[in-house]
């Protein structure tokens, strides 16, 4: 009998990048492969395996439960690549003593050291940006020093097969490299190894970025693979596929989707800024107002580590028109009826999200790459608007307010929603039989298997 072939997967421990690779794992499997998924300590405890799951979890120590101190992301960087770089070759060792020696390593595209290991452990690597293809293009400019640094204040910056973009589209790293140098590092260094790379895999679709995707694709074997969302939201193709399956938070998943359920249709917003991204004290208290003032439905997740910042008396005040939790099922929410909307910190998974599920946003990006999607998601594929933000950098409530009414009740708000549509339909295409997507994992798996 001819043996699958086996495929590892590892991610860096953040929810961004855990669930796009946790869904890739899943449409490899769904062609064959065997297919292991390496969480590593940070994450290992929250895997809800599901029995019937279609691939194999094993955990290997990135050294966090021996963190005491708080750690800068440099030294976080440092100690998950001296821990994994010694703990991921006894796993490959272990493997290749068993039944299913590994052939294969995809990697999170911000740990570019893992082609090395791979590669000294007898398998063959590639890279998985979890990003858009566009912030890619930017950072591989970087690299190259095809991006002139630094950006100058009130230049237009032009790129190859990219609309011309001003310096607050910039992903943040590149527009204040002061702000976090070692990200910056980071991001930047994704493409320091790839010269014989075989494979770029990247969480996007063909249609949804043809011009710069054809031009990385004219520098690089990239491929698209995404949306990297569970099958149930796009082509029901993978049984029982409905939740990525790892979550770093605690959802609450019923009151979220009982209260919703009593909602009209379209006339919720809802707000999450993602995993990470803190907002300041006074941000908060004018999106509190935004919402009051706009009188709609909302449900706002705010993490626990961001709760203290809500004004006193907010969730008193508001309890007839809103829900707070602290973690939510997203991708179930915003396929709920009720969304009218998604405030969102135009994170490339919330961004994919809405547009597979066809719903409008408002862009409030905070950081990183989010401003660049942000301009995307007005500009390019109009499906929202970004709220302005005056010279401190907020979005006041007049402004939030306006943008809550315009996108809920407005005319633009009703285009958006009919881009929108469009745009869940190319998702779905794009995974589904034959599809961009899918006929690019399908390649991935016949190329590896026949080598
Ligand atoms: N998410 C979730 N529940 C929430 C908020 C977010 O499950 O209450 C998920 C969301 O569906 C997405 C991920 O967390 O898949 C966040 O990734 P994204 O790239 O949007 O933002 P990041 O957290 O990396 O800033």
């Amino acid at each position: 009998m001819e043996r699958k072939i086996h495929i590892l997967v590892i991610p860096y421990p953040l929810q961004g990048h855990i669930n796009p690779m946790l869904q890739f794992s899943k449409r490899l499997a769904s062609k064959g492969p065997r297919v292991t998924f390496i969480a590593t300590s940070r994450i290992s405890k929250s895997i809800q395996a599901h029995e019937s799951t279609s691939i194999n979890f094993e955990t290997i120590s990135d050294g966090s439960e021996e963190v005491q101190d708080l750690e800068t992301s440099d030294e976080k960087l440092k100690r998950f690549k001296s821990k994994v770089s010694q703990n991921l070759p006894k796993l490959i060792e272990r493997f290749n003593s068993s039944k299913y020696p590994p052939k294969f390593l995809v990697y999170d595209s911000v740990l570019p050291w893992a082609l090395n290991v791979a590669r000294q452990y007898g398998l063959d690597g590639a890279p998985f940006f979890t990003q858009s293809c566009v912030v890619n293009a930017i950072y591989y400019h970087a690299h190259q020093g095809t991006l002139q640094m630094p950006l100058e204040e009130g230049s237009s910056i032009s790129l190859p097969s990219m609309p011309s973009l001003g310096i607050n589209d910039m992903p943040t790293f590149l527009s204040d490299t002061g702000s976090y140098p070692d990200v910056l590092n980071l991001v930047v260094n994704q493409f320091s190894n790839l010269q014989e790379a075989n494979w770029l895999l990247c969480n996007t679709f063909d249609k949804l970025e043809d011009e710069v995707i054809n031009w990385m694709a004219s520098q690089w074997p990239f491929k698209t693979i995404g949306p990297a969302i569970p099958s149930m939201y796009l082509d029901k193709r993978l049984k029982d596929d409905k939740e990525y399956g790892l979550n770093i938070f605690k959802p609450d998943m019923d009151i979220c989707m009982k209260w919703l359920d009593t909602k009209e249709i379209g006339s919720v917003v809802y707000i999450s800024f993602g995993s990470m991204a803190t907002l300041g004290e006074e941000q908060m208290e004018e999106i509190t107002w935004g919402l009051k003032n706009s009188n709609c439905y909302f449900l706002w997740v705010v993490r626990e580590s961001e709760e203290k910042k809500l004004p006193n008396n907010f969730l008193l005040e508001t309890a007839e028109k809103g829900l707070t939790v602290s973690w939510c099922p997203q991708l179930e929410v915003l396929a709920h009826k009720a969304i009218g909307c998604f405030m969102t910190h135009c994170g490339w998974n919330s961004t994919l999200e809405a547009l597979s599920l066809g719903v409008p946003m408002i862009a409030m990006p905070q950081w990183s790459d989010q401003t660049t999607n942000a301009k995307n998601i007005m500009d390019v594929w109009k499906v929202g608007i970004r709220v302005k933000v005056d010279e401190k950098g907020i979005g006041t409530k007049e402004e939030i307010e306006l943008c809550i009414r315009e996108v809920i009740e407005g005319e633009r708000g009703k285009e958006m929603k009919r881009n929108s549509m469009k745009w869940k339909e190319l998702a779905k295409e794009a995974v589904d039989e034959d599809g961009s997507s899918d006929k690019n994992i399908e390649e991935f798996v016949t190329k590896l298997s026949h080598s």
